[in-house]
């Protein structure tokens, strides 16, 4: 099913302040959207002062990278990317996804293939969040922008973020080690090393990079 859809359907969404242990998906994946009942919350129509629970800029930034992420079809990882101006401004969303105009069901969503053939993988043909992020920009230029991302960015998305102008990376999960030795089977690189290289790269442009969890438990609560 659609994701996007499966979370239209079922209506609430919480995203957790902690990678989960159990998420929905395999094991790629930290998401941590999950189904929950809704707290019903009544105000008192006579209270003055402003709302106590309000989201700070930072989770309201990496719920809505979050919230993109699941507009992804691939089944195995949903990554979502926001892009914000210095005053707050959100300039670009994102999530990963194949081009425009190519099928989510004539090119292959998997990770590995038993041809062995890499272009029978999702890996040639998918634009990451970052990437989409940055094109669907609402603004002439990024720069001095920050880029709220579930995951840590890969190299390439490195250098697009830098060559964009982008000056702070807020990422979620972090890849310093990741899980899956194949998850980068086109470059013949270790993954580790891409996220080395990716590090080293935003370092060098002067890039401040730092890890945001959420501060509390979100529950996003749609039409009721
Ligand atoms: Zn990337």
């Amino acid at each position: 099913m659609d994701t996007a859809r499966q979370s239209a359907d079922t209506e609430h969404v919480k995203v957790s302040g902690q990678p989960a242990a159990a998420a929905r998906n395999d094991g790629d994946c930290s998401c941590s959207f999950e189904v929950v009942e809704p707290a019903l919350q009544k105000a008192d129509p006579f209270d003055r002062q402003p709302r106590k629970e309000y989201l700070s800029w930072e989770d309201y930034f990496m719920a809505v990278a979050f919230l993109s992420a699941q507009r992804s079809k691939d089944p195995n990882k949903q990554v979502g990317a926001c892009i914000v101006s210095p005053d707050k401004i959100i300039l670009g969303i994102g999530y990963n996804g194949f081009p425009r105009g190519c099928s989510d069901y004539k090119l292959p969503w998997s990770r590995q293939a038993h041809s062995g053939d890499p272009l029978d993988t999702k890996y040639p043909y998918v634009c990451h969040a970052e990437l989409n992020a940055i094109l669907n920009k609402n603004v002439a230029s990024l720069n001095g922008a920050a880029i709220y991302v579930t995951m840590f960015p890969c190299c390439e998305c490195a250098k697009l973020l830098i060559q964009a102008g982008i000056r702070e990376v807020v990422f979620f999960e972090d890849k310093a080690a990741p899980v899956r030795p194949a998850s980068a089977p086109l470059s013949g690189i270790r993954p580790e090393a891409l996220y080395a290289a990716s590090r080293r790269l935003l370092a060098m442009a002067g890039v401040r990079v730092r890890q945001h969890r959420l501060e509390r438990p979100l529950m996003l609560r749609i039409g009721c």
